[in-house]
C-alpha cells in the first residue's frame, strides 16, 4: 500500500490531524493504530475536562480558541458548560488571566464555597472561575474527528501496529497489517511517540510519558450534577461531579518502564491522606472504580508539533501532557497547517530543542 501521508495513533492527536488536514490536503491519508478500537489509550481514558486557564501563555490561548470551536459543534458533542474554579494562591491565578481572551472572575473562598458547599473545611487562598469550562463527551468528539475525516477519504487501519521504518520519505514501513509506503510520517502515538521517534531515527526530542490514577468515588453527601470543576493547584488534586459521585485525582505524576496501564496500589493511600487532610467531607466516600493512564509531557511541558529537525518528512503530534482532549482542535488545526506550509511556525516546534540529536 502507498500513501502520501500515514498517521501512527488513532487518539486525539492523530485524530485531530487527519480531520484538520483532509479539509485541505488533496493526497492520500492513512491513519493506523495498534488497538483494535480508536481512542483506547489517554484519549478514551481521561478526565474528560475542558479547562481554559493554563500557566504556559502558548497552551492558554490553544485552550481559548479549541473552546471556542466546540460551540459551533454544539449539538453533537454533548458538552456540559459547568464552569471550572482554579483554587491557590490569588497572585498566581491572576498571572494566569486574560480577559480580553477568556472571561473569568477571581473569587474569595467564601464565594467558591458557596458554589461547590465541599470545600466547607479546605483551606485555600483564592478561586479562579471560569464560567464557559465544563465537561465533554470524549467519545463523542474522538468521534466528531473521526467522522469527519472518513467522509472526507481518510482511511483508517486498526490492529496495526508499527513496528520498523527504513527511509525518510518515501518510508518503507513495517507494520503487523504488511508493509506500507508514506511520503510523509505524523508521530502522533502518546505515549509511544519517543518509541515510534527512536524506530524512524528521528531526533530525541526530550519527553516523558508520566502514569496518573483517576478515582470515582461514591457516597458523597450532596453532589450536584452541576457543580463546576475544582482544582488545587496548590495542594495538586482536582475533582468534578461524575453522576452521584465525584472523579477525582491527586494529581500524581509517576515514571514508569512500563507503558502498562496497571493500578497502583500506594495511590489509594495517597487519596485518602488528600481526604482526610484537606477534604474533610470525602472521608467516608467509597471509592468505586481506579484506573491510570499516560500524560507524556515535553521537559519545558509545551506541546511538540511540528517537523523533526533532523529526519526529512517525519512530523511530530506529541506531548499534549494532560491537555490534549480540551485543546484537541487546535492541536489538530495547527498540525495540519504546518503539514501544509513547511514555512510556518510557532513554540510548539520541536526545533526549540537545540540539543536535538540524531541517534
Ligand atoms: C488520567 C488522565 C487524565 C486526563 N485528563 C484530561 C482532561 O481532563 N482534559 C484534557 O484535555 N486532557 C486530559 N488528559 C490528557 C489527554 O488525555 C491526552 O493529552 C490525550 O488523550 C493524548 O492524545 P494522543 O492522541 O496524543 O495519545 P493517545 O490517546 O495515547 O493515542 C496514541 C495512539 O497511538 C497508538 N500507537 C502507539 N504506538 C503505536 C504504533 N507503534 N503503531 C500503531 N499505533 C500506535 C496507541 O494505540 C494510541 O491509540 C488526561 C490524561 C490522563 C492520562
Amino acid at each position: 500500500m502507498q500513501v502520501d501521508i500515514l498517521i501512527v495513533g488513532a487518539g486525539f492527536a492523530g485524530a485531530s490531524t487527519a480531520f484538520h488536514l483532509s479539509r485541505s490536503f488533496p493526497g492520500s491519508i492513512l491513519v493506523i493504530d495498534q488497538e483494535s478500537v480508536p481512542g483506547f489509550h489517554a484519549s478514551g481514558r481521561n478526565a474528560a475536562m475542558v479547562r481554559q486557564h493554563e500557566e504556559r501563555e502558548d497552551i492558554r490561548r490553544a485552550a481559548a480558541a479549541s473552546r471556542r470551536a466546540y460551540d459551533e459543534y454544539e449539538s453533537e458533542l454533548g458538552f456540559r458548560q459547568v464552569g471550572s474554579l482554579l483554587l491557590g494562591p490569588a497572585k498566581r491565578l491572576e498571572a494566569m488571566r486574560e480577559p480580553g481572551l477568556i472571561e473569568s472572575y477571581l473569587l474569595s473562598p467564601q464565594e467558591a464555597r458557596r458554589k461547590v458547599p465541599l470545600l466547607d473545611g479546605h483551606d485555600f487562598g483564592a478561586a479562579l472561575w471560569t464560567p464557559a469550562d465544563g465537561i465533554m463527551d470524549i467519545s463523542a468528539l474522538l468521534q466528531l474527528y473521526l467522522a469527519g475525516s472518513r467522509e472526507r477519504d481518510v482511511s483508517f487501519l486498526f490492529d496495526c501496529r508499527l513496528r520498523g521504518c527504513r527511509g525518510t520519505g518515501p518510508f518503507r514501513l513495517d507494520t503487523t497489517q504488511g508493509e506500507i509506503t508514506a511520503r510523509r510520517l505524523v508521530n502522533a502515538a502518546g505515549a509511544w511517540a519517543p518509541l515510534v521517534g527512536r524506530l524512524a531515527g528521528a531526533s530525541r526530542v526530550p519527553m516523558l510519558p508520566l502514569k496518573r490514577h483517576l478515582f470515582v468515588l461514591g457516597r458523597v453527601p450532596g453532589v450536584n450534577l452541576h457543580w463546576p470543576i475544582v482544582w488545587n493547584l496548590a495542594d495538586n488534586f482536582y475533582f468534578r461531579p461524575e453522576s452521584d459521585g465525584l472523579l477525582i485525582s491527586v494529581c500524581d505524576e509517576g515514571e514508569t518502564e512500563s507503558l502498562e496501564p496497571t493500578v497502583d496500589a500506594d495511590m489509594t493511600e495517597a487519596l485518602a491522606r488528600l481526604c482526610w487532610s484537606k477534604l474533610p467531607h470525602l472521608r467516608d466516600a467509597v471509592q468505586e472504580r481506579v484506573w491510570s493512564c499516560f500524560r507524556t509531557k515535553a521537559s519545558d511541558t509545551s506541546f511538540v508539533i511540528g517537523w523533526d529537525p533532523a529526519l526529512e518528512n517525519f512530523f511530530w503530534v506529541a506531548a499534549l501532557g494532560g491537555h490534549g482532549m480540551g485543546v484537541s482542535w487546535e492541536v489538530g488545526r495547527r498540525a495540519a497547517r504546518k503539514l501544509l506550509d513547511r514555512t510556518h511556525s510557532d513554540s510548539f516546534d520541536p526545533d526549540r530543542f537545540q540539543f536535538a540529536l540524531r541517534p
